[in-house]
This record gives C-alpha cells, sequence and structure tokens, in this order.
C-alpha cells in the first residue's frame, strides 16, 4: 500500500474540479480527476483510492447512480464517499446519499477548510491502515523467515536421517553442506564445508573424469551424474552413484545445487565380477593349455579383482609349484619373489596356499593385522621387507574339482586399500570353481587324446593285439589281428573267442601269461585258422579287465626256416653224392699199387668231369634262384627261333638218354613266328622240363615234345609216361626246394630248385606254366610263351647280365 493517499474527485464541471483541486492540494495527496460517474468507475478499476468525493448532479449517471455502483463492486464497496450537492439539504435527499453510501454531505459552495479537514480524516484513517499493514507485513516476514528457519531445519534432519550422503554446493561448485552420513561414511570431521574437501576422497582414478564432468555441468547446468568410488572411513574405496541438480531463483539462474550419492558397490561389483568372470571364461575357454591359461587369469585378476594374485599347482610328484604371481608393477613382483627366496616358507608349517590345497577349504582374512604379520616374519628384517608390500586383505580358494584338489589360487588387497569380504570370496571361489573345471577338461582332453593315440599305434602296429575279458569275450581285436587271421573286427567284437575263432582258444592253455605289466617272453604255436595252420609267436599280459594278447604271425618265418631245413638237407646230399664220386675216382686214380688200364682210367676220369659239371650245375640253380629271389636277374627279351632251341634241347638229351627212353619232336609244318623270350633262360626253362620228364621216368617211356601255336602264344608241350604227379602236389612242385620225394626212395636226387626257377624266368617272358596228368600215365607240362611281333620294342637291359645254365 502507497503511503500516499488517492483522493478520487468527481465532477462534471471542469471549473469544480480545479476549485476542488485548489482546495485539497495542500493535503499533498495524490489527486484523482474524473469528469462523470463512467470516468470515475473507470478510475477505480487502476486505482486503490482512500476516499471519493462525489457530485450529485451530474448528467447521465448521477452521484447516487455512480455511488451504486461504486457499492456493488467488492473491491471498491468500503471507500468512503463524500456526496457534494449544490440542492437544499432536502431530508429525503440527505437520505438518499445516506443510503448510497455516503459517510458526509457537503453543500455547495463549501468552506475549503472544512472540506480539507473532512478528507483529512480519511487521509489519517489511510495512514493509520497503511502503518498497520506495514506491522502486519513485518510480522508476517519475521514468521516467514522463522518458518523457514524451521524447514530448512527440517531438511536438515531429513537430510542427517538419510542413508544416503547429501550435499549442497554454490553455484561455483564448492560445497555448502554435507549431511551426517557424509561425515561417519569418509571420517572427515564435521565442521563449516570448505568446500572442495570431497576431492581427498575420490579415488584417484576416478578423479580425472569426475572433475571434468563437474566442470561441464557447472558450465551447462544439466544434471550432474558419475559413478565414482569414495573413500571409506576404513580406507576401502566403495562405488557411489553421484547425482547433483540445480535449484534455480525466479528469474532461472541456479542459486545452489543439491546432489547426493548413492552407495552402488554391491551391484557395482557384482557387475564387475560378472564382467571379470566372462572375460576369464573367455580365457580360460580359449587353450587346452593350461599352465598359461591360469597364468593370464592371473594377470586379468590385477588390478582388477587384486592387487596381487597368486596360483599355486600341486604337481604329478604331490609338491606345491608357484605357477604365477601378478602384480601391476613388475619391480614389486621380482622384490616378492626374492623376500620369498630369501625366507622359503617353512614345509612344515602349514600356512597359506599349502593350507588350503591341504584342506580344501577358502580362507579370508578381511584385515590383515600387525600380528599377523609379526607371526609370519622369520626376523626385524623380514617383517620390514613384508611391511613394504603393504598387504591389508587376503584370501585363497582351492582350485577343486572332483574331489581332488589341484592348487590354489590367492588374491592379496594391498595398496589399492582394498579390503576382501564374503562377496569378493564368492567371486574368487567362482573363478577357482572354472578355473579348476577348466584344467579337469584339458587333462581329461589330453587323457582322450592320448587313448586316441594309443588306439592309432594300436590299430597300426603289426602284432595282432586282442583282449578277452574275464569271460573270454573279445574286447579288442586291432587291425593286424585281422590281417593276420583273416577275421573282420565286427566279426568277433563282444563275442566270446571260442565261438569266433576255436583254434586260437584250443591254443591259449600254451600261451605264456605275464601277470599285470609284467611281459613275458612269448611263445611260438601253431593255431588253427579256418583250417589254416598259422605259427604265432603269442604271449598275454592278465589285467583287471582281462587279458590281452599280443601276438605276431610266424607261419611266413616258419615255411623259411622249413625251407632252410630242406635246402640243407638236399642240397646237402646232391653236393654230397657228385663230391664222393670224385673224391672216389681221384682217390683210385692215385693209387700206385693198382695198374689201372687205360680204359678204367678213361672212365673215372670222365666220373670227375661229369659229377663236376653236376656240381657246378647244382652252384649255379643256388645262384640263380638268388638272383631271382632278389630281383636282379637280367632279362633280355629277343625274337626267338622256337623250333631251333627246341631241336638242339632234344639233340643235347639224346646225348646221354637212359636206356628205355625216347625223345620224339611233334613240331607242326610251315613256318613257325618266333617268340619273345630270353634265348639261353628260355632254353634252360625247356631242357629242365625235359630232363625231368626223362629222369622222373625211371621205367622208360615216350617223351613226346609238341610246339603247338595258339593265337598270342606258343605253347611247349612236353609229356611223359613216367611216375606222374598227384594232382594235390600239382602246384607246389613249382616251390622253391619242394620235391615229391624228399627222401629219394626211388633214388632220384634233385634239388627241388628246376621247378621254381622255371617258373619264376617263365614268368618274366609274360608267359604261363602248369602241369597237367597225362592220359594214363605220366605228366604233360605246359609252357607257353607270347609271340613277339615285328616291330615290338626290346626291353632294354636292367641289371648286369648273368650267365644261364646252358647245355
Ligand atoms: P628236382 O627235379 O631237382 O627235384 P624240380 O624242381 O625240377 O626239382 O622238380 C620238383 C619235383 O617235381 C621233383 O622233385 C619231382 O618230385 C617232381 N617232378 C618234376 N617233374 C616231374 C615229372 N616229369 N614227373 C614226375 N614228377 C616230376
Amino acid at each position: 500500500m502507497n503511503d500516499l493517499a488517492n483522493i478520487l474527485l468527481v465532477d462534471d464541471k471542469q471549473e469544480n474540479l480545479v476549485a476542488l483541486r485548489a482546495i485539497l492540494e495542500p493535503l499533498g495527496q495524490n489527486l484523482i480527476l474524473a469528469r462523470s460517474g463512467e470516468e470515475a468507475l473507470r478510475r477505480l478499476l487502476v486505482h486503490d483510492v482512500t476516499v471519493i468525493l462525489l457530485d450529485v448532479q451530474m448528467p447521465e449517471l448521477d452521484g447516487f447512480e455512480t455511488a451504486g455502483l461504486i457499492r456493488q463492486r467488492e473491491k471498491t464497496r468500503a471507500i468512503p464517499i463524500i456526496f457534494l450537492t449544490a440542492i437544499s439539504k432536502e431530508e429525503h435527499h440527505v437520505f438518499r446519499g445516506y443510503s448510497a453510501g455516503a459517510v458526509d454531505y457537503l453543500l455547495k459552495p463549501f468552506d475549503p477548510e472544512i472540506l480539507r479537514s473532512k478528507v483529512s480524516v480519511f487521509i489519517e484513517l489511510h495512514r493509520k491502515n497503511v502503518e498497520l499493514q506495514r506491522r502486519a507485513e513485518l510480522v508476517r516476514e519475521r514468521e516467514l523467515a522463522a518458518a523457514r528457519r524451521e524447514s530448512e531445519h527440517r531438511y536438515r534432519a531429513l537430510a542427517d536421517a538419510m542413508p544416503q550422503i547429501v550435499w549442497t554446493a554454490g553455484p561455483d561448485g564448492k560445497a555448502t553442506y554435507y549431511n551426517r552420513r557424509w561425515y561417519e561414511y569418509t571420517g572427515l570431521e564435521p565442521g563449516p564445508p570448505q568446500g572442495d574437501e570431497w576431492i581427498s576422497v575420490v579415488h584417484p582414478d576416478d578423479l580425472q573424469r569426475t572433475l571434468a564432468l563437474r566442470r561441464g555441468t557447472l558450465a551447462s547446468g544439466e544434471v550432474f551424474e558419475i559413478e565414482y568410488r569414495f573413500r571409506a572411513l576404513d580406507g576401502s574405496y566403495r562405488w557411489h552413484l553421484g547425482r547433483a541438480v540445480p535449484l534455480r531463483n525466479n528469474t532461472g539462474e541456479i542459486e545452489f545445487w543439491v546432489g547426493t550419492a548413492t552407495e552402488i558397490d554391491a551391484q557395482k561389483r557384482t557387475e564387475q565380477a560378472q564382467d571379470f568372470l566372462l572375460r576369464t571364461g573367455e580365457v580360460l575357454a580359449g587353450s587346452l593349455d593350461y599352465r598359461r591359461t591360469l597364468q593370464s587369469v592371473a594377470r586379468l585378476a590385477v588390478p582388477e579383482i587384486a592387487d596381487w594374485c597368486a596360483v599355486d599347482l600341486v604337481e604329478g610328484d604331490g609338491s606345491i609349484n608357484s605357477l604365477a604371481l601378478t602384480h601391476a608393477d613388475p619391480a614389486k613382483v621380482t622384490f616378492a619373489r626374492e623376500l620369498r627366496e630369501r625366507y622359503p616358507p617353512n614345509p612344515d608349517v602349514d600356512e597359506g596356499a599349502v593350507r588350503v590345497i591341504r584342506s580344501g577349504k577358502s580362507e579370508l582374512v578381511r584385515e590383515i593385522t600387525d600380528e599377523m604379520l609379526e607371526a609370519a616374519a622369520v626376523d626385524e628384517l623380514h617383517l620390514d621387507l613384508i611391511g613394504e608390500l603393504g598387504l591389508r586383505s587376503y584370501m585363497c580358494v582351492p582350485l577343486a574339482v572332483r574331489d581332488e584338489v589341484l592348487g590354489a589360487i590367492t588374491f592379496v588387497g594391498a595398496e589399492s586399500g582394498r579390503r576382501f569380504d564374503e562377496n569378493d570370496l564368492r567371486l574368487a571361489e567362482e573363478l577357482a570353481r572354472r578355473a579348476a573345471t577348466a584344467i579337469d577338461n584339458a587333462r581329461l582332453y589330453r587323457q582322450a587324446e592320448e587313448r586316441a593315440q594309443a588306439a592309432r599305434v594300436l590299430a597300426a602296429i603289426g602284432d595282432g593285439v586282442v583282449l578277452l575279458d574275464a569271460d573270454g569275450v573279445v574286447r579288442l581285436w586291432n587291425a593286424a589281428a585281422e590281417a593276420i587271421t583273416g577275421i573282420r573286427r565286427e566279426e568277433v567284437l563282444a563275442r566270446r573267442a571260442p565261438d569266433v575263432w576255436p583254434g586260437f582258444a584250443n591254443a591259449l592253455p600254451r600261451v605264456p601269461v605275464g601277470s599285470s605289466g609284467v611281459p613275458v617272453p612269448a611263445d611260438s604255436v601253431p593255431v588253427d585258422a579256418g583250417g589254416r595252420e598259422l605259427w604265432l609267436s603269442v604271449s598275454g599280459v592278465e589285467f583287471e579287465g582281462g587279458t590281452v594278447y599280443a601276438f605276431r604271425d610266424l607261419t611266413e618265418e616258419r615255411a623259411l626256416e622249413q625251407m632252410r631245413q630242406d635246402l640243407v638237407a638236399t642240397v646237402s646230399h646232391e653236393l654230397r653224392t657228385p663230391l664222393a664220386a670224385i673224391y672216389g675216382s681221384a682217390l683210385t686214380l692215385r693209387r700206385t699199387d693198382l695198374e689201372l688200364e687205360e680204359a678204367m682210367r678213361e672212365k673215372l676220369l670222365e666220373v670227375i668231369a661229369e659229377e663236376s659239371s653236376r656240381l657246378a650245375d647244382i652252384v649255379n640253380d643256388l645262384l640263380l634262384v638268388s638272383q631271382l629271389d632278389a630281383g636282379k636277374l637280367h632279362v633280355r627279351i629277343e625274337h626267338c627261333d622256337a623250333r631251333e632251341l627246341v631241336q638242339g634241347v632234344i639233340e643235347s638229351a639224346r646225348t646221354h638218354l637212359p636206356e628205355g627212353i625216347t625223345v620224339r619232336l611233334e613240331e607242326p609244318v610251315g613256318k613257325l613266328e618266333p617268340v619273345a623270350a630270353d634265348e639261353d633262360q628260355l632254353r634252360q626253362v625247356i631242357a629242365n622240363i625235359l630232363d625231368n620228364s626223362i629222369k622222373y621216368s625211371p621205367d622208360g617211356g615216350d617223351v613226346r615234345v609238341t610246339l603247338l601255336p595258339t593265337d598270342r602264344y606258343l605253347r611247349f608241350v612236353i609229356a611223359d609216361r613216367g611216375l606222374g604227379i598227384p594232382p594235390a602236389e600239382q602246384a607246389r612242385i613249382f616251390e622253391k626246394f619242394y620235391r615229391l620225394d624228399p627222401d629219394m626212395t626211388r633214388g632220384i636226387g634233385g634239388t627241388g630248385l628246376g621247378l621254381y626257377i622255371c617258373r619264376e624266368l617263365v614268368r618274366r617272358f609274360d608267359g604261363r606254366i602248369w602241369v597237367e596228368p597225362n592220359d594214363g600215365r605220366g605228366s604233360v607240362f605246359f609252357v607257353e610263351i607270347p609271340f613277339a611281333y615285328a616291330g615290338e620294342p626290346v626291353v632294354p637291359p636292367r641289371a648286369p647280365s648273368f650267365s644261364a645254365r646252358q647245355r
């Protein structure tokens, strides 16, 4: 309310208004003039008026009507009105004026003094009102201030009661208030805030980005929101979500900031733990080299979840080996290692990782106390050195899988001030569980690999390996066993040995068997395999699941051995006979007491010459066989005239035909195409067969040689009427050293090499040789040699030439 009173003067006549103003001006108030009732009403809309001087006689709205309207409005109803009139003081007139709300009635012309004093009353009243209002306002303001103080007090009490940290700061960001929780949490001395004390408790790693964000939001006025760590009274850092909003005044300027910091350490750690486990999980799953993997995990753990991380593993011999020791500062690792070397842990004292490995139980020490360090230290110096590491908190978890403790992981909190709690221990245990599983998987994988390798080896080795379980059921049958026996795995696996291979089951009682892990020398036993006699060198080893038999096929070696024995028997006999004849003849010739006739001398010399030639033949045959076996015989394929060749052989045979034997050649009429063969070698083949025909016809008979051209071959047929060959032996007579009558009951000697040589030579000419029984008596030998075609190239020499036996 204004100190000056507004006085509204209403009169339709300008001179009256001028007069009124002149009268009232000395009062020093605010005079508002109006020339009509309407104008008066308009003025009242904009001014607070203290008193109205209202002319009664006005055109349009007269004074009474105007007063009536003023009374109708709430805001103006109480304004005192003094009517001014020139009309006589008639009673009804005056009455009308009062009923219209007049407080006074002045008749024109009026005494200026009276008018002034009447108006003054209202001015005085206005002043009093103004004064009263001012006082009331003052009182209200005081009350308001008290109330504000009260509410601030309440807000602070509320803020103090909150579990969160609450603070306020000025527009410059300096703190103006911290709640009780702040002081409780940080341990800072309560007192009027300096403004920047919070900086000292923010984690150094979080400070830079916090300050940067603060600068930004102070400038922009945007909400400040950040995750940072505050150091607690116990020195540990815990994650908080900080948030501050600006409070603005009417003009929109920032008056102050209200901030809160809510502890989110548990969530944050869970998040970090999940993240950490995820990353270590990737590392653990990434490789089968679990030693390297665990080293990587130890590196990941630092400094994320600990300041130090160590991994100890139990080795195959039971010793405990430090696999990894990590810290963000390599110099510290070196220092710790040196410390450990200088003060090695006492193996008799169960402590640290050793105790955890032995017990399989995790350990957590939230706060490493001086007493603990003293107990661990050997002497003062050691204590000082340990002190340098600044160890504060410790936990150790076993790497356990399937009841076995493979090692332990140790985490230590040091310079970061971190203190481990149950949550950290759970994370460490989870990590250890995953790491142990990874180790276990790697080991299982390696075992499986080794087994697979063993299986591959078993499949690849040349010895037959068969596993029979306690019931004699075949559980393993390797590739060599298949090859040796000709019995496939599918046919024998999961079946009883006597059912699938009775020959082997029958032979088992003669097989030497060693007890678990102790092999015994193998023994050679004959085993029947589907009608075939196999000589196996077998031994067995018993183990919990049954018996493993390993065997080697010696059938061939045995046959060779047999052959060697045959060779010794026949060859020695074959050598002895001519040698005896030569020796006898020579002795006779040397005798002086005997006068030998010339004819006798000739005869003896002839014996020596013939028997020497026989010896040479035997030796030549042996040499030829060894050449054939070694694949070193040189064969020179050329065009041979078979007719001429056969005629030559027969002629030379006829020179010493025994009695009762005749040899006939039945050659085809007309020209014979040449055959492709080594001429000398082919001659030896035909001569050998012809010799045999004569030799094995002790009772004489006709030997017929026939040349029979077929479409691509020339067939040599040599038929005798001699001893014949039983059908079962027809194939075997071509084997090395094989003789039908090894004991020479018929007195017919031989080495058993001739037909073998024949077969081998014919094979080299791409020909064929076989025998059939002759009609009724004797045998027929067939040799087929391909015709040589004109222009066909001659095979070049492959090996040094060997001179075959000639007749
Ligand atoms: P050898 O005659 O030196 O014993 P061979 O290899 O020439 O050796 O012959 C092998 C065996 O075949 C002989 O020992 C003999 O028993 C048999 N044989 C070969 N030719 C005849 C034949 N024409 N008639 C009967 N038996 C024969």
